[in-house]
């Protein structure tokens, strides 16, 4: 067996998990973590929306780099000062209604 991948481990890969960019095995283990834990499930939640989000945009293809800067602030939430949510993301979009 494979020791468990840490939370900064699935925070690490996690647009890779989504875009199936990994080896099988890591991607079981990705699995694995994610049915017990809740916090990277909310996490994996958040990437998938910024990323829907981010293909619902308009067509023109967004620089590689864009995404990459859009993506680690879903990451890690905006470093402003003035951000007073002690959490390390933003608060979780409305989903259906
Ligand atoms: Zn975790």
């Amino acid at each position: 067996m494979y020791p468990r991948l840490s939370c900064e481990q699935i925070e690490v890969g996690i647009a890779e998990y989504l875009d199936d960019a990994l080896p099988p095995d890591l991607h079981r283990r990705f699995e694995d973590h994610l049915r017990d834990c809740a916090e990277c499930r909310e996490h994996l939640q958040r990437m998938r929306w910024t990323i829907d989000h981010l293909a619902a945009g308009p067509r023109e293809p967004m620089p590689p780099e864009m995404k990459e800067r859009i993506l680690a602030c879903a990451r890690t939430g905006p470093a402003s000062p003035g951000w007073s949510y002690v959490p390390r993301y933003p608060p979780l979009p409305h989903f259906g209604s």
